[in-house]
């Protein structure tokens, strides 16, 4: 088997499977190998039945007392059994497993896991596997892969899989010199590839996980510096000079600028009319204004006689966009064309916004990845702006620089990184902070509650949409999925429309919709048609809906808090006062100590280092800070300490070799090549 195989060639996948596993982003044997694990699940030391705690998972040992019974209840048989020491008893249950009650002996010694559940007063197990002692001494701190599914798809199944591919497929070469292996002791290719999925311990577990974490760091480090290399040169070709537009804009608006964005407002046009190239990062927390600076960035560019492209994540974002610069470009009575451009788009709509942009009759050009294909000219590009630049891979950033003569870049991040990790990751770029947030915002009020305090949201839910107001719930997954107790989009929509008065509408919206769907959802959502929406972290990208006053999220210990608090952005943003409403699935104290950390703060510095902080080094897999930046494994707060070693590697790489011409660094280069393809091919959201 080659990595670049398609995944038919996998003996038992037929066309079914081949689309299931399309839907996971798996095309290939060698996605297939990189579709690593999103948690384990550890055999740990058996517990007495009295050690036994309702909500976490054990191993439990016993003997069982009694006999095994077995009932019909409908169309269900069930069986069951109890075990039980000194102190306390643990009923186990299991559903249409008839057999059980011939191999199950009353009386035998038996080691059962299972999650743990209080009814009542009785402590219970539905569907524990059940093991021989001497069978579960084997297993004993193994850690078995859990896998991101999709319907249709098991664990099992995936697992298998894992397996047939490790054993056939074809070795790859390692492509990281020996030197820096020893150097930065980093695990062998193929071993750390192989040793995530099936990992003998934990120890195991890291060592594999380190070497992987390191590549990807290393190959966004190099393809970044190397992007930097060719930009260095570059004078400001462009003549631009202040404008008076920008300045009435500023004076038009409806409140003052804050200090912060003054400053780099000024930052941006002393760059823009000197003598260099920008290429500049605005980092700023969610809500403290980018979206005004842009605009201020492409007026300038436009009223300079230049066109101007700002590039987003989401269609529902380029929209919103789009039709703010619209209202203030018309309220200014300014000479400006803006167009929108997006893939939903049909091809003779697509084909009249091309027109424009080639023959410079747009100057203000916002849209999606659909500003980078092949087919758009534009006439003069002077500005590049990419909005929450976290979803964009650096290739793409660099794609739509080449479209016009190498234009100014500017790129805006609301990922809360501290400055040091920052000019690793971004290392071809200025970095402006804007680190202060409108004044006059009423501060959003926070709770950590658990499930049972659902009934009360839902009641204070009903309320604040009776006073016009909407709300977003945020669930984790969008479907249900084996062996995965979070809640997904699609039940949480029904169960919410049921629990809400009729005339409350209830929709959803998650990232496997297509994308005219995602629109008009949003678009109604925005004209407040739709009051409560569920959704996947898919919001998370600056949308802006200032009506919305409620953000509730449900199994809030599934996301990292730098995450949350992203998604605590979406509200706050009007008049009104607003709430957000953490649902923690268990009730697991140091949970609650790391989600009340949003509660005390609202700085998204101090919130991801306080996170990494009570985290601790050990919990690798729990929670990733997905959605910042794109990558598979490597969290940039946790793995800081491997990020900075990759910087040295990188640097080191390309001091002896600057284009990785020389041949010890062929497999290398050839390597970054497919990364680089590879992210250009990442689906947007
Ligand atoms: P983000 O930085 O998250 O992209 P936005 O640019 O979307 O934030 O701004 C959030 C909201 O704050 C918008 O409704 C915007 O109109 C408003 N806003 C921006 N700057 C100011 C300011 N200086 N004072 C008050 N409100 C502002
Ligand atoms: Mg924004």
């Amino acid at each position: 088997m080659k990595e670049q195989d398609s995944v038919r060639s996998i003996k038992g996948i037929g066309e079914k499977t081949e689309k299931l596993l399309a839907k996971l982003g798996i095309f290939t044997v060698g996605d297939f190998l990189r579709y690593y694990p999103r948690d384990y699940d550890e055999y740990r030391e058996p517990i007495a039945v009295s050690e036994a705690e309702p909500g976490k998972k054990a191993a439990v040992f016993g003997r069982i007392t009694g006999r095994v019974g077995m009932s019909n209840t409908g169309r269900k048989t069930v069986v069951t059994a109890t075990i039980k020491d000194e102190k306390s008893s643990l009923q186990l249950i299991w559903y249409n497993m008839p057999f059980l009650r011939n191999t199950l002996q009353a009386g035998g010694f038996y080691i059962f896991r299972g999650t743990v559940v209080k009814k009542g007063a009785r402590l219970i197990m539905e569907h524990p596997e059940i093991f021989k002692r001497e069978d579960y001494e084997g297993l004993l701190y193994t850690l078995y892969p859990i896998y991101t599914l999709t319907k249709g798809l098991t664990n099992k199944f995936m697992v298998k899989t894992m397996h047939q591919i490790l054993e056939n497929r074809e070795i790859t070469a390692e492509y990281l010199p020996e030197e820096y292996r020893n150097h930065y002791r980093l695990a062998e290719y193929n071993y750390a590839l192989s040793h995530i999925h099936f990992p003998k311990d934990k120890k195991d577990l890291v060592v594999g996980r380190r070497r992987l974490v390191f590549d990807e760091f290393l190959f966004f480090i190099l393809s970044v510096r190397m992007m930097k290399e060719k930009n260095m040169e570059s004078q400001n070709t462009f003549s631009i000079k202040p404008v008076w537009e920008t300045e009435k804009l500023i004076e038009s608006l409806p409140y003052p600028l804050t200090h912060a964005q003054r400053r780099v407002w000024n930052e941006i046009e002393t760059n823009m009319t000197g003598h260099t190239l920008m290429s500049r990062l605005v980092q700023g927390d969610v809500g403290s204004g980018k979206t005004i600076i842009a605009f201020l960035s492409m007026i300038l560019a436009a009223a300079n006689g230049y066109q101007a492209a700002l590039m987003v994540p989401t269609e529902v974002l380029a929209r919103q966009h789009y039709e703010e610069l619209c209202r203030l470009v018309q309220q200014q009575s300014f000479p400006f064309e803006t167009v929108l451009l997006t893939g939903s788009q049909t091809a003779k709509e697509k084909r009249e916004r091309y027109e424009k942009i080639a023959q410079g009759k747009a100057q203000l050009i916002i849209g999606t990845h659909a500003l980078i294909q092949e087919k758009v000219i534009y006439e003069n590009l002077a500005l590049v702006i990419t909005d929450e630049q976290h979803r964009f891979g650096v290739n793409q950033r660099e794609d739509l620089s080449k479209k016009g003569v190498r234009p100014h870049v500017l790129v805006m991040s609301a990922t809360p990184i501290p400055r040091t990790l920052a000019i690793i990751l971004y290392g071809d770029l200025d970095i402006s902070v804007m680190d202060q947030l409108p004044a006059k915002r009423l501060p959003i009020k926070n709770c950590v509650v658990d499930t049972s305090y659902r009934p009360t949201a839902y009641r204070f839910i009903e309320k604040q949409v009776q006073q016009g107001r909407q709300v977003y719930v945020i669930c984790p997954m969008v479907e249900e999925s084996e062996g995965l107790e979070a809640e997904n989009v699609l039940d949480y929509s029904r169960k919410l429309q049921e629990a809400l008065p009729g005339d409350i509408r209830v929709a959803y919206l998650h990232g496997r919709m297509k994308a005219a769907e995602k629109n008009e959802i949003m678009e109604k959502f925005a004209d407040n048609e739709i009051q409560v929406l569920v959704s996947t972290t898919v919001i998370e990208v600056g949308v802006n809906v200032p009506n919305a006053t409620v953000m509730m999220v449900e199994n809030a210990e599934r996301f990292g808090l730098a995450q949350l608090h992203q998604l605590r952005g979406r509200v706050g943003r009007g008049e009104h006062q607003s709430y957000c409403i953490f649902v923690q699935g268990g009730k697991d104290a140091e949970t609650k100590e790391r989600l009340e950390i949003l509660v005390k703060s609202n700085d998204g510095f101090f919130i991801a280092g306080e996170d990494l902080r009570l985290r601790g080094p050990g919990d690798l897999f729990g929670i990733r800070q997905s959605g910042l930046l794109e990558f598979r494994l490597a969290d940039i707060f946790q793995d800081s300490e491997i990020l900075k070693d990759a910087s040295q590697a990188a640097g080191a790489i390309l001091d002896l070799d600057r284009d990785l011409s020389l041949p010890q660094n062929e497999r290398l280069r050839s390597c970054l090549l497919s990364y680089a393809r590879e992210r250009m091919e990442m689906p947007g959201l």
